[in-house]
């Protein structure tokens, strides 16, 4: 019998660990630069608490994590992204 393990990983706002798959992953790719739930790169992980995304401080704990410079415009993006993946929830990513 094969047990499945669930994917542990800590949200970087509130540090609870979560299933890999109610997070939301942000990857600072090698060639593409900052993308979401893809790319090989250094990792941070945000749970889908509204709490946690509208933090106020989620940019300066993102940069802190990726060790990148986030622009202005990615915290926009990271609010659409947000928002579509509580209206899309995602599976089996
Ligand atoms: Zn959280």
């Amino acid at each position: 019998m094969i047990q499945q393990t669930p994917v542990m990983r800590i949200c970087i706002s509130c540090r609870k660990t979560y299933d890999r798959q109610n997070l939301i992953k942000i990857t600072k790719d090698h060639k593409q630069g900052i993308i979401f739930q893809k790319g090989m790169g250094r990792s941070a992980y945000i749970c889908k608490s509204k709490k946690c995304y509208s933090d106020s401080k989620i940019k300066k704990k993102l940069q802190k994590a990726l060790k990148t410079f986030l622009d202005p415009e990615f915290i926009d993006i990271f609010e659409k992204v947000i928002s579509s993946y509580n209206d899309n929830p995602i599976k089996g990513i």
